[in-house]
């Protein structure tokens, strides 16, 4: 062997060898690095929009971070601060974006600033009911859309929790045309926000936390919150008269979790899938508990605390409606993100409707008949 055959080959053993060394530590490193996810101990912060503990919506991010911990053998804990303990409420997006807290619990449509067409994700006027929301969600594409989304901000989002049918807020005046909420300063979120400034009112956003002190002083004239049960807990009945429904600007709001992607990145995979699972139960569960509690409730409003419960009439509900057609259409058209989520929505309503006409509406409808 000549003395450039000798380098040759060695050259290719050296090669050989470092290939060689290199799959063995890259092996190593992950098994190394998947056996020690599984006996880490994480350590979570879970940031929400919501007073701390606030019945229904504080407790159910509660019990998101207990289950998560319970069913981790305490191999994930999940510590929950309410609003403006760690960061303002409507900072939760941001906070869990850039890793301040590797959770939030709050509502996608508080986000609109970032991106209209997250308002899908929460609640649509005229839209979809609980149940109708998390058919789409699991199984017409709606979560897909929303991870997709999402992952733009360095977040992934898992429904944690749907208010049912809320109602439509409090008032100080009858409501009898649309002519009456002209110039009617209400805390009314999201897309609903917009349909009521189209119909001449002034819609402001602010958390739940503030709205009591709000209608006190006057800053607001009206204020819609969630349903007979939180609105019993944050006692409007002393600050306002009329209380309206149906709630047809949020008919089945899903409240979101929200987790910072790096950090579900790094857990191992029975993890990730235990943090999803327990919001997948929280998400049903929430709707139980409302649904159980809503009008225990709203009798101790009207029996008690003599509310006067109104319901909006089909002219002014008409109205809106076709204002909040226009509005979610129009949204369709800023981009192409807004037209996908628009387009599979629309369609899955369109045909969840046509089933509910003949399954939940003429049940509901039978059960009532004299
Ligand atoms: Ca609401």
């Amino acid at each position: 062997m000549n003395k450039r055959d000798l380098v040759k080959k060695l050259g290719v053993s050296l090669l050989l060898v470092g290939m060689v060394i290199t799959a063995g530590c890259s092996q190593k490193d992950e098994v190394t690095s998947e056996k020690e996810k599984a006996v880490k101990i994480y350590k979570w912060k879970m940031v929400t929009t919501w007073p701390k503990n606030f019945p229904g919506l504080g407790t159910g991010a509660n019990n998101v971070a207990e289950l998560i911990t319970k069913m981790s053998g305490g191999r994930i804990t999940v510590k929950v601060y309410g609003a403006k303990e760690l960061v303002p409420a409507f900072e939760v997006f941001d906070a869990v974006s850039r890793g301040t807290a590797e959770m939030g619990h709050g509502a996608a449509y508080y986000w609109k600033g970032k991106n209209e067409a997250i308002q899908f994700f929460s609640t649509v006027p005229f839209g979809l009911t609980a149940q109708e929301m998390n058919g789409w969600l699991y199984h017409g594409g709606g979560l897909k859309l929303w991870t997709e989304v999402y992952a733009q901000y360095n977040l992934v989002p898992a429904a944690a929790g749907n208010t049912g049918v809320q109602m439509g807020g409090w008032f100080n005046k009858e409501i009898n045309s649309l002519a009456d909420l002209k110039g009617l300063k209400m805390r009314i979120p999201g897309l609903g926000g917009e349909v009521f400034k189209r119909a001449g009112g002034t819609p402001v956003n602010l958390p739940g936390g503030e709205l009591y002190t709000a209608l006190q002083t006057g800053a607001l004239d009206a204020t819609e919150w969630v349903g007979p049960y939180n609105d019993l807990a944050f006692g409007f009945y002393k600050v306002a008269k009329y209380y309206y429904y149906p709630g047809w600007h949020e008919p089945g709001t899903t409240l979101e979790a929200i987790i910072n992607k790096e950090a579900f990145d790094a857990l191992p995979e029975d993890l990730q899938e235990i943090v999803l699972s327990a919001c997948k139960i929280v998400n049903q569960d929430m709707l139980a508990e409302y649904t159980a509690r809503n009008n225990a409730a709203l009798n101790t409003l009207v029996n008690e605390h003599k509310v006067q419960l109104r319901a909006f009439p089909d002219d002014v509900l008409k109205e809106l409606r076709k204002i909040s057609d226009e509005v979610v259409a129009e949204l369709a058209g800023k981009d192409e993100t807004a037209k996908r989520i628009y387009t599979s929505f629309k369609k899955y309503r369109e045909q969840v409707n046509d089933w509910h006409e003949i399954s939940e509406r003429a049940f509901m409808r039978a059960r009532t008949l004299k």
